[in-house]
């Protein structure tokens, strides 16, 4: 079965030549995809029911399942979708006052290896299709009530979205297509630990999207402790890249930096980002910790918080810290799938149990 939604219009266009049916039909799959919040052919009533039938047959919208969706008192809902792999990923839909922010995820795991992400913990396993990212942005979709609208879009779930950029672009093309999601470039912001490289082909390709570069530390020594992957990329060399974006763009910047009790906290990390920063148009976001199980970070004490915020204001640095929401779902990237591999570990533990030595293996 072929996943429709990895080239809409490539698979349909000859699809329905070759049943001689004009183009226009593709533009009527589009709008029950995307408008009408379709989730199969049989809901697109305006195709006869041999079509229907026959399109069900050849392709598939939906190629993972929901293993599971949780809701937040503020709104906030989180779905951990299975892969036709069995692999897992989570994707989270945010509502703040009229805002309905998604944040998708772009990989299996991720190969970055911050140490205080749950994502990295088990590696990368793969790259998601672009069919994989479109699916999350139309199930998060169909969450919301019928007078909600999708407003935004941030790409900062499991993954480092610029490792995958040959499917995250077509992907986010469907999003802001008219007869896509339309959602507005500006409105799309995606996040990256500063691959350099791939900085620079998103910069000379498209430079549509907003850009957030997660910093963490304000200088390489602490970084390469936090952000493994920063051995090999220079503080100085990602934010060349970064200014270089923001030339080609006009995008305003985003820094991001997860603020770690006792860790990348003290007054002296926040003058060091204060001179780091200085005389660029740019948002640093400061992230307080989220406490991931397992791991031994703490969030910052909320004087330290205070201190902090307090240089970097004086400083001049146009700072925002950033609420948690959904801290009761497991809102943090990574969280929730692998709270559920542990659950699904211990169930298979007690399997073993239950059928002796011979029994089936864990199930995660
Ligand atoms: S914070 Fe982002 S880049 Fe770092 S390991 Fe987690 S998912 Fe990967």
């Amino acid at each position: 079965m072929v996943h429709l939604l990895n080239a809409i219009d490539d698979l349909l266009t000859p699809w329905f030549h070759d049943h001689g049916q004009g183009k226009y039909r593709v533009g009527q799959v589009r709008q029950w995809l995307f408008q009408q919040r379709a989730s199969n052919f049989s809901e697109m009533t305006n195709l006869s029911q041999s079509l229907r039938d026959e399109l069900s047959r050849d392709f598939t919208i939906w190629s993972a399942t929901v293993a599971k969706h949780t809701q937040a008192d503020d709104g906030t809902e989180k779905l951990l979708l299975t892969l036709a792999d069995g692999g897992q990923i989570e994707c989270v839909l945010l509502r703040d006052e009229v805002r309905r922010t998604i944040c998708i995820s772009t990989q299996v795991g991720c190969g970055m290896g911050c140490v205080f992400c749950a994502s990295g913990l088990d590696g990368l396993s793969r790259n998601l299709t672009t069919g994989e990212i479109v699916e999350q942005m139309l199930r998060l979709q169909s969450l919301l009530r019928e007078d909600e609208r999708l407003s935004h879009i941030v790409v900062m779930g499991m993954g480092e979205p610029l490792a995958n950029l040959d499917a995250l672009l077509p992907a986010l093309a469907e999003a802001t297509r008219e007869d896509g999601l339309g959602i507005s470039a500006r409105r799309i912001t995606i996040s990256t630990v500063g691959l350099t490289k791939a900085m620079r082909r998103l910069a000379e390709t498209t430079p549509r999207y907003r850009l957030a570069v997660s910093l963490h530390a304000p200088n390489d020594e602490l970084r390469q402790q936090i952000v493994p992957v920063a051995d090999k990329i220079r503080i100085a060399d990602v934010l060349a890249e970064a200014d270089n974006y923001f030339d080609l763009s006009g995008r305003q910047l985003t820094f991001e930096y997860v603020l770690l009790g006792g860790i990348n906290d003290s007054p002296r990390e926040a003058t060091e980002l204060v001179n780091l920063l200085a005389g660029r148009t740019a948002i640093l976001n400061v992230i307080p910790y989220n406490p991931v199980a397992g791991l031994p970070y703490k969030t910052p004490s909320h004087n330290a918080q205070r201190a902090f915020r307090q240089i970097l204001e004086q400083g001049g640095v146009s700072v925002h810290f950033r609420h948690r929401k959904g801290d009761a779902i497991d809102a943090a990237c990574g969280q929730l799938r692998r709270r559920a591999q542990s659950e699904a570990a211990l169930v298979g533990i007690d399997a073993r149990v239950g059928e002796g030595e011979g029994g089936r293996g864990g199930v995660s």
